[in-house]
């Protein structure tokens, strides 16, 4: 695979853009793999670059069901952040986040990471002594945010009203480096990688069952035949309840669809990623200059991977007071993407009752930052069958009741 550089751009000027190559191959199916992953999202397809760089497993499937980065991976308004409440999620998110500042140099693909800043605003007495808290926690857990003021939320956001009616802004929690990626290039810069390593990814081809024998996974049946796989890693989001009664157990997920509208674009006006969580929405610009506007969760459990109406009015209506020149904005395209929602906010990074068959969802809401520390964190586990990052999201801490709470985190998890 020929790299990527500003020589190639200039040649490939010259040349009338004749020379690029596939940034992927399209295989046909072997009939074997050492690992199989289902599902190409961000996860699935980190998960395979990090068995391949850090493990040196290159004999490894990524099956998809649609088109590598269709699911929520290429659906969500790409927020990155790393200013959880919890040990456990800080280490991992930061892990993440810390990735994130070098993925486009280490996957020779430009990701587009834009650390511009995310505040979190606190609009009722409740948030304030919540944030601070988080503001302490991540300070002792080596994450760089601090408990801003209103005023220089002002400053850093001038577009806000503060002095909102209902929910004035009290202060933020402010988290410097986090910001924004192009989810596309996200999921199509791991997937090159994967692919120049050797490995295949095998689009339009559906998981449809799971095979085991003396309790040990064999392989999967597929909508290309029938594939065999030493390990198995489940990464299919909200369909992880369905691939997991194909291997004859039960996850604690339930799935639902979240919601996201872009405005037309405008020139700029904010250089921030601002969240509202009282009011529920959060709000940055994109580089072509629409508004990206996220909004809440249908209020039922559904796969329908489509926008609902009422939302708009819904997250609209609660933006505009803290956002007043919003009101005159034109609406774009609105979606939804099926997410996967565990009991206490926190992923699942686990072995699973089969031998030999990993699982990885529960992301929930807020998934996309934590892609580059996810495929860290699962390929160590599916390689050894430990990773110091995944141990505190195993399977089983529902039993045990060990919760790892991101719920005030998580609220909006984006
Ligand atoms: C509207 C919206 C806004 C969001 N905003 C943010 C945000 O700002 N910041 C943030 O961090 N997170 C955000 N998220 C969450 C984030 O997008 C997800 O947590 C993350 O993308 C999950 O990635 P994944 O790889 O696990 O799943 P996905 O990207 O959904 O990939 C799973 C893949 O599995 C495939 N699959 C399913 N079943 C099968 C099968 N049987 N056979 C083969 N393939 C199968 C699917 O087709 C899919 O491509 C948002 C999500 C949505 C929907």
């Amino acid at each position: 695979m020929s790299r990527y550089s500003v020589f190639a751009v200039a040649r490939e000027a010259f040349r009338n853009h004749t020379g690029w190559q596939r940034a992927w191959r399209s295989p046909e199916p072997k009939r074997r793999y050492d690992v199989v992953i289902v599902g190409a999202g961000g996860h699935g397809l980190a998960t395979a670059y990090y068995l391949g760089k850090n493990h040196g497993i290159r004999n490894v499937a990524v099956i998809e069901k649609g088109w590598l980065g269709g699911g929520n991976t290429g659906r969500n308004t790409t927020i990155i952040r790393s200013n959880y409440l919890q040990d456990p999620s800080a280490a991992i998110y930061e892990k993440s986040r810390a990735l994130y500042e070098n993925l486009s140099q280490d996957l020779n693909y430009n990701v587009m990471f834009s650390p511009r800043g995310v505040m979190m605003l606190a609009q009722t007495e409740h948030e304030v002594r919540g944030y601070r808290r988080t503001a302490q926690a991540n300070a002792l857990q080596g994450v760089e945010t601090e408990f801003i003021t209103p005023e220089r939320v002002k400053e850093l956001c001038p577009i806000i009203e503060t002095r909102g009616p209902r929910y004035p802004v009290l202060g933020a929690l402010w988290q410097p480096r986090g910001g924004t990626a192009r989810h596309d290039a996200v999921a199509w810069g791991y997937a090159r990688k994967c692919s120049e390593m050797g490995m295949d990814i095998l689009q339009r081809c559906e998981v449809t069952g799971v095979t085991t024998e003396g309790g040990r996974v064999t392989g999967v049946t597929t909508t290309r035949g029938d594939i065999g796989c030493g390990k198995l890693g489940i990464v299919v989001a909200g369909h992880s309840g369905h691939l997991a009664a194909m291997a004859g157990f039960r996850l604690p997920i339930e799935s639902v669809a979240l919601q996201a509208l872009v405005s037309e674009p405008i020139k700029p006006c904010m250089d921030v990623v601002v969240m509202a969580n009282t009011v529920h929405g959060y709000m940055s610009q994109s580089d072509k200059g629409e508004m990206v506007i996220g909004g809440g969760a249908d209020g039922y459990n559904n796969y329908t991977q489509r926008g609902s109406f009422h939302h708009i009015e819904e997250t609209v209506r609660a933006l505009i007071e803290t956002f007043p020149m919003i009101s005159r904005l034109k609406m774009l395209r609105q979606w939804g993407g099926i997410v996967d929602m565990t009991g206490d906010r926190s992923p699942i990074l686990s072995k699973t009752p089969v031998e030999g068959i990993f699982i990885n969802c529960g992301w929930g809401t807020g998934g996309f930052k934590a892609i580059p520390g996810s495929g860290w964190g699962f390929a160590e586990l599916m390689a050894k069958g430990e990773s110091p990052l995944c141990a505190a999201f195993g399977l089983e801490r529902f039993r045990e009741g060990r919760f790892v709470d991101e719920s005030v985190a998580a609220g909006v998890a984006h």
